[in-house]
């Protein structure tokens, strides 16, 4: 019995030495990227568009959101679903309290994030944001991923930020650039709420200039883009292409997108995911849009497609552990 005491120390031990490097950081705690399993990369708990000036988390009755969500979150199970990455940002109704109870209730991974959504026009960035320096949007993203958010402990899986579907603003391109500077920090991952080609290669761009490399950007919403070679171009530069409305598109759903990426051979680079649910405290009897579509009617339609069950898997398992591990993915110096 003398080993106890020396076990329970190296058990103590290499449970503190976890680092976020090479791992994966979920509202939990930190987890190898072989424990993520099948994953949906882009959906919402709870989203309120009231905007950052009329922001008032206090409003809204965490229990009942935790109760309508709840039942969603178990239809997951029967699909096999291990993780969630739960993509709303702060000023948009990013509550990790919440996101944790659930977590702890469904036995799911889930993943939070840091960052400020410049989408629709800037409606959800506090007024104090816009005359911040890139560098110090890019310190309040690094002590979140530090110190983690709100005195709750919970870290920041993945830097979430969003610009809208145009040519980029000047403050927009500031965004682009904390989120790079937050990047070389702390090795999160960028999920960039995007849509349309031409703002997704302005930001590969910014990105690149701050020696960011293509494989830390997420381009989200690519399925809006309509000019599919784009996503093959972005693909092939190393981005991840983010399709991301299979909760919202019956045509979409037949799966013709992914049936050309493959081949185009980059599958490897395509993440999929719903973008569903969301309990809102605007509108609290809504129906809750559900996080099955994929598993119900897309993966037979892929299946009768030549999509091998191993397609599936790097769509849903590898794909999504290789892009949301922390690491610094740099542009190396001698280029
Ligand atoms: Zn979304």
């Amino acid at each position: 019995m003398r080993q106890l005491p020396f076990l329970f120390m190296l058990i103590f031990m290499l449970a503190c030495s976890r680092q976020p490097e090479g791992n994966i950081i979920t509202v939990n705690g930190i987890i190898p990227p072989q424990a993520l399993g099948k994953t949906l990369e882009h959906e919402h708990i709870l989203v309120d568009f009231s905007g950052a000036e009329n922001y008032h988390p206090e409003n809204y009755n965490r229990q009942e959101a935790f109760n309508r969500i709840l039942p969603e979150l178990e239809k997951l199970k029967h699909h096999g679903v291990q993780s969630f990455i739960a993509c709303t940002p702060q000023f948009v109704g990013r509550d990790v309290v919440l996101l944790k109870n659930l977590a702890d209730a469904t036995g799911l991974n889930i993943l939070t994030n840091t960052g400020f959504y410049g989408a629709q026009n800037n409606k959800f960035i506090p007024k104090h944001v816009f005359d911040m320096p890139a560098e110090a949007i890019a310190a309040f993203y690094i002590a979140e991923f530090e110190q983690g958010i709100e005195a709750s402990g919970v870290r920041p899986g993945f830097i979430k930020t969003a610009v809208d579907r145009k040519p980029l603003s000047n403050f927009h391109v500031k965004l682009v650039r904390a989120a790079a500077i937050a990047h070389k920090a702390t090795g999160l991952t960028i999920m960039s709420h995007t849509g349309p080609a031409l703002p997704a290669f302005q930001q590969l761009k910014i990105l690149s200039a701050e020696g960011v490399a293509p494989e830390a950007f997420i381009w989200t919403h690519a399925s809006d883009e309509e000019d599919w070679t784009k996503l093959v171009t972005a693909a092939q530069m190393g981005a991840w292409i983010s399709l991301d409305k299979y909760g919202w598109d019956e045509e979409f759903l037949k799966g013709e997108v992914l049936g050309y990426l493959k081949k185009q051979g980059v599958l490897d680079k395509v993440l999929i995911s719903h973008d569903a649910g969301w309990y809102d405290p605007n509108q609290p009897g809504k129906t809750i849009q559900p996080y099955t579509p994929i598993f119900e009617t897309l993966i037979p339609n892929l299946k009768a497609n030549d999509f091998t069950a191993a397609d599936i898997d790097q769509l849903l398992i590898h794909n999504p552990a290789k892009a949301f591990t922390v690491t610094k993915r740099l542009i190396s110096q001698s280029n």
